[in-house]
This record gives C-alpha cells, sequence and structure tokens, in this order.
C-alpha cells in the first residue's frame, strides 16, 4: 500500500477563492473585514507567520495591520495595543502571535482580548463557548484539521458522519490552541476519541493507542515521532507538527512533520504532508474566522467559505 498524499494546498487554494469572492461582495455592502496582529519581538516562526497572514490579507481583499513591538516591549505595553486595536471599528478580528517574550503574559493578553475579535478563541469566554460546543469562532489549526478531513472523506466516497462515528480517533498533543479544540471537534463528529500527550509516551502507552487508530492527528511538536510500525494498515493520518530543521552542513533549514512520512505512507490510507499539509488551510481560516466576525460585528451572520461539516462552527452566540 502507498497512501494518498493530500493536498492542503489544494484545499487552501479553493477556500481562499470563495473567501475572496465572499469580501468582493461585502466590501460592495460597504464592510470591508479586518485583521490585526500583534507581534512581540523577534521569534522567527511569528515573523514568518506574519508575513504569510499579511500576503494572504491582501490577496483576500481584507483590510490589515500588523502592530509590532521590540522584544523588550513591557506587558503594559502590549495590554495597549490590544485594547487599542479592540476599540479600533476598521479591525473586526485580532491575532496575538506567538511566542511572547518571557515578561508578556500570554494569558493576560488573551484576557484584554474583546471575545468578538477573538478570532482564535483563546479568551477564557470563547475557550468556554467551544467547550460548550457553541464558538463563535473554531481555532484555524483543528478547523483546517477537520475542514481537510471531512473534504478527504467525501472525496474518497465516504459519508463523514458515519465514518466518524465507526472509527477510532486519535489525538496526539492536547495544547490549549491545537490538541484541545481537535478533541472537541472530533467528539462533536461522533468519533470514539483518545487523547495521548507527552505523559502517556512517558508511561508507555502513547503506541499501543496509536496503533489502534483509524484516524489519526499528531500535534505533538516532536519530529518524527510517529513512525510505521506505530499504525495499523488503512489509518487516516493527519500531521500538524511543523518542526524547522537546520542542515549542519549547509546551514539551511527545512520543516518537517510529527509523522515519519516516508515509513508510515507504506501503511496508511492517506496522509497530509509537511509542508504543503494543514498549515496553508489553517491560513485561510483565520481569515475566514476574520471575515465572519466582520459579519457578526454588523449582525449578518457567519462566513459562508467552507462550511460544509463543520457542525461546530459559527453556531456562537
Ligand atoms: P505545544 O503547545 O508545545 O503542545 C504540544 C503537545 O504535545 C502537548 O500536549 C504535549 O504533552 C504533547 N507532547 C509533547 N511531546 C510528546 C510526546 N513525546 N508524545 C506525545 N505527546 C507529546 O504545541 P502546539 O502549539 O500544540 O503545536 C504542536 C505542533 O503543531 C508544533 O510542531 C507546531 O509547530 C505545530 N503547529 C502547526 C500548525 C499548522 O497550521 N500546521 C499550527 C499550530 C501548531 P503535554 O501536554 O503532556 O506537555
Amino acid at each position: 500500500m502507498s497512501a494518498v498524499l493530500i493536498d492542503g494546498r489544494q484545499y487552501a487554494a479553493d477556500l481562499s477563492a470563495r473567501l475572496a469572492d465572499e469580501v468582493e461582495e461585502l466590501v460592495r455592502t460597504g464592510v470591508r473585514p479586518g485583521l490585526a496582529t500583534v507581534l512581540v519581538g523577534n521569534s522567527y516562526p511569528a515573523h514568518a507567520y506574519e508575513r504569510r497572514v499579511r500576503r494572504l490579507a491582501q490577496r483576500v481583499g481584507c483590510h490589515y495591520v500588523c502592530e509590532a513591538l521590540p522584544g523588550e516591549a513591557a506587558e503594559a505595553d502590549a495590554l495597549a495595543v490590544v485594547g487599542k486595536l479592540g476599540a479600533d471599528p476598521r479591525i473586526s478580528g485580532i491575532l496575538i502571535l506567538r511566542p511572547l517574550p518571557a515578561q508578556v503574559s500570554e494569558a493576560s493578553l488573551y484576557r484584554a482580548l474583546d471575545p468578538v475579535k477573538d478570532i482564535e478563541s483563546v479568551h477564557p469566554i470563547s475557550a468556554g463557548l467551544l467547550a460548550l460546543g457553541r464558538p463563535r469562532y473554531v481555532p484555524s489549526t483543528p478547523a483546517s484539521v477537520f475542514h481537510l478531513l471531512d473534504r478527504y472523506l467525501t472525496e474518497s466516497g465516504r459519508e463523514p458522519a458515519r465514518t466518524y462515528a465507526r472509527s477510532n480517533l486519535v489525538v496526539v498533543g492536547r495544547s490549549a490552541n491545537v490538541g484541545k479544540p481537535a478533541l472537541m471537534l472530533a467528539m462533536e463528529r461522533g468519533a470514539t476519541v483518545v487523547s495521548c500527550d507527552e505523559h502517556s509516551h512517558r508511561a508507555g502507552l502513547l503506541f499501543e493507542h496509536t496503533a489502534r487508530a483509524d484516524i489519526l492527528v499528531v500535534a505533538a511538536g516532536v519530529p518524527g515521532l510517529i513512525r510505521g510500525e506505530h499504525v495499523k494498515d488503512g489509518v487516516i493520518v493527519v500531521d500538524v507538527g511543523i518542526n524547522a530543521i537546520r542542515d549542519p552542513s549547509s546551514g539551511t533549514v527545512h520543516l518537517i512533520g510529527d509523522v515519519d512520512t516516508e515509513d508510515v505512507v507504506a501503511r496508511a490510507e492517506a496522509i497530509t504532508p509537511v509542508p504543503g499539509g494543514v498549515g496553508p488551510i489553517t491560513d485561510v481560516w483565520l481569515l475566514r474566522n476574520t471575515v465572519t466576525a466582520a459579519r457578526l460585528a454588523k449582525g449578518i451572520g457567519a462566513s459562508l467559505a467552507g462550511t460544509e461539516g463543520l457542525r461546530l462552527q459559527s453556531a456562537g452566540t
């Protein structure tokens, strides 16, 4: 068996084309969605993400601003920026880029967000709504995981709801921004869900569970954690991990996932590549949530792009 490589770039291109049409339509009615990013310090991944989001925002026709602060900025300065963006009517959604420097508390910045502009659902109120199954916005990475899975299942001739209902779905990693919301989306779809983390690995339980997965979502940030011997034949694998590896001889950096793709490809039915799997869809989903925020602010409902099968999406109060 040699697995299908699920083309996240194509899925992302389809979504962004629909989003661009939707933004054009909104602009005609006098509503231009606006995204703001808050960037503190010089973290390479945060800057790389900011550049990608900026390009995409411009491409789909959204207003965009980046509020950049130096790495030594005080927490009070970052809080003031978040407050200013919250009061700015041109801004529909705010993304706080991670990692933040040690003196700036992530939790404090999240609490300072206006929940209506909290497009990654990190404010405690947003996280609570998500846990209750009534989020305004499904965080972009887990939303992308299930957009990708729903579409792949449909295109491979299966009914997603029936497939999830018969699946053991294992999520490796349980961070607040990726693993936990992915578990909630999986439960919402009726899958039998297992959560594994570093403790499971240390206790020797991790691979017992991954070997039983029909659908395996890996978001641990550990390069090559999952190999062929850790999965069963026919599994569908979504590799969320993005790990930058520097070649010591050339100094060049390349990205790899949490799954040893070359090894797993012989056993899996389908797998997402890194790069080119979940990542490109995540970027578009952030803009999609921004468009939803603009629509909600005007009382005209959620973004229309990519709603199929996302039962949790845009049900928020
Ligand atoms: P994180 O906050 O560091 O969380 C990592 C999670 O993985 C934790 O729950 C941790 O367990 C668990 N873990 C760590 N080592 C493990 C091991 N050996 N076995 C099993 N579980 C282990 O990371 P994150 O923000 O969720 O990101 C995870 C990965 O996804 C990273 O590579 C990140 O770059 C990538 N990512 C990709 C996208 C995208 O769009 N594709 C978006 C966001 C993140 P404990 O809870 O026990 O510590």
